[in-house]
């Protein structure tokens, strides 16, 4: 579009002064992220407050011929709400749909403004003794539609499932304007193809959710955490299956986190104390949850005496307040803040099975260690999915030119291990641009055909946010 003025008149129409922003200092918000290593420049911000305005958003670009980023609470990893670099994507913010629209504490489900936060549906569902199970570190900033955008996991998913799995309706704005309103609140539906599941994950490629069912769970009455120091990532994983046996199937959380990640998490936050008496090579962070009348304690004191007679289990800290447990979490949260301080690195999100870990640790680590020996490894993750960040800190001198081009070979070199062990290069965070190549790269022909259809068939004239998962057409 040579003048865009006719457009934006529309637009300024459609939303009024406070529905648009063009100012480059009221932008800049919008175009950066949580990892801060990427800038974008959009045409604009729209910012509309009810689904029918997104709509009439959409068909007002989808007539100019205007791509569109749909944007949430920008705290995704792989860069997919941030605008290209170009000024031509205009974006459309979701922030003032944030109304929770309904409750139904007997069906278990509340119906939600897709920009709702992630925290505040929560704490709806605990005013009605219900729980939204989805936890993660960006909860008070990242919207539900950016949830179902990513098929967000997190912390809780072994007991939980991922979005795909806690949502049963969506109200959708399609490519060209028209919403789809499929706002179910059904447990059980098998009519034919399932067309919502195509959204969870689709990363705003093929329409904007504005408004959504999520499945709620009984509001557990009691938790208990517990950190653990162990010998090995083979302790670890012999340990999850153990505690999924004899906790009943109880376990809400168990991460693995290595020694250096419990200094990062002291560097970011000095009042952390080190959590137990002695150092260890690496650690668990586990918690139980019940809504019943079960002795949590005594499972738990149980599990960490059978773990330390196998020798799985090398010392251990159970929290016996809220604030306690509180504390110890607070080392999972701190050390990704330990992290962005090192500044450029690299950040993977794989997966592998959970009893392929303790191989994939070891392999992996072999390799980007005689490729890169001044570089740190940290991997840490949610075993009970098979989910690892392998994560890799460039040399501390190396100058800031060089570490991209270093990184990147050092991720192609992980990727082929995990090749090895058919694992997937993205188990939560998505495509987006920065895992477009290795993506790509991996799709079969087969498949190629398939997922192209699908973005065609949505979006034929590719404005959905374009370059995303696949590249943007010429
Ligand atoms: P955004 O970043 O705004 O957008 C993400 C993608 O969704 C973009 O492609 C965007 O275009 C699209 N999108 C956003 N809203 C909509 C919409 N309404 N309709 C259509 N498309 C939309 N992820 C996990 O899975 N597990 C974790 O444990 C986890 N931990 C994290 C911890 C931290 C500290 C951070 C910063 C991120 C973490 N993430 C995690 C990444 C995760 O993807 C996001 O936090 C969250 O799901 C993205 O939501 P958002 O609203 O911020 O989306």
């Amino acid at each position: 579009m040579t003048d865009i003025t006719p457009f934006i008149n529309e637009l300024t129409a459609l939303l009024g002064e406070r529905g648009l922003i063009r100012e480059p200092d009221a932008m800049a918000r919008y175009v950066s992220d949580w990892a801060g290593d990427t800038l974008g420049m959009p045409l604009a911000v729209a910012r509309p407050g009810n689904t029918a305005e997104v709509a009439e958003v959409v068909k007002c670009c989808y007539a100019q011929g205007v791509a569109m980023t749909p944007q949430g609470g920008h705290s995704g990893l792989v860069a997919g709400a941030l605008p290209a670099a170009n000024g031509q994507e205009l974006v459309i913010s979701l922030e003032r749909l944030n109304n929770v629209r309904a409750i139904d504490p007997v069906n278990f489900t509340i119906t939600v403004d897709a920009g709702c936060i992630l925290e505040n549906v929560k704490l709806a569902a605990f005013d009605h003794d219900c729980d939204f199970p989805l936890s993660l570190g960006a909860q008070g900033s990242c919207q539900i539609g950016g949830n179902i955008a990513t098929n967000a996991g997190g912390l809780n998913v072994l007991r939980y499932g991922m979005m795909r799995e806690l949502v049963l309706g969506l109200e959708v704005v399609l490519p060209d304007g028209r919403v789809w309103e499929s706002l179910n609140a059904l447990h059980k539906d098998n009519r034919g193809y399932d067309l919502q599941q195509l959204f969870l994950g689709s990363e705003g490629t093929l329409g904007i959710v504005t408004g959504a069912v999520l499945k709620l769970s009984p509001r557990p009455n009691q938790n208990r955490t517990a950190l653990l120091g162990m010998p090995s990532v083979q302790a670890v994983t012999d340990l999850y299956g153990l505690a999924r046996r004899d906790c009943c199937d109880l376990l809400t959380a168990f991460e693995l986190i290595p020694r250096r990640c419990i200094e990062l998490a002291i560097e970011a936050t000095p009042e952390l104390r080190d959590p137990l008496d002695s150092v260890y090579p690496w650690y668990v962070l586990m918690e139980v949850a019940a809504t019943g009348p079960v002795d949590l304690g005594s499972m738990l004191e149980q599990l960490l005496e059978t773990g330390m007679e196998r020798e799985l289990v090398l010392d251990g800290a159970l929290a016996s307040s809220d604030t306690q447990a509180a504390q110890l979490w607070q080392f999972r949260e701190s050390m990704l803040e330990g992290q962005r301080r090192r500044g450029e690195h690299l950040r993977t999100d794989i997966s592998v099975p959970i009893s392929a870990i303790p191989d994939f640790v070891r392999q992996a680590s072999e390799v980007v260690m005689a490729a890169s020996p001044e570089c740190e490894i940290i991997a840490y993750g949610h075993v009970g999915d098979g989910n690892l960040h392998f994560n890799i800190l460039p040399p501390m001198a190396m100058a800031n030119s060089d570490k991209k081009a270093h990184l990147h070979d050092l991720e192609e070199q992980l990727f082929d291990v995990l090749d090895a062990f058919h694992g997937s290069i993205s188990a939560e965070h998505g495509i987006g641009r920065t895992k477009q190549a290795p993506y790509l790269s991996r799709l079969s022909p087969i498949e190629r055909e398939l997922v192209s259809g699908v973005k065609a068939l949505f979006d034929p004239k590719g404005l959905m946010n374009p370059g995303r998962i696949l590249p943007a057409e010429k």
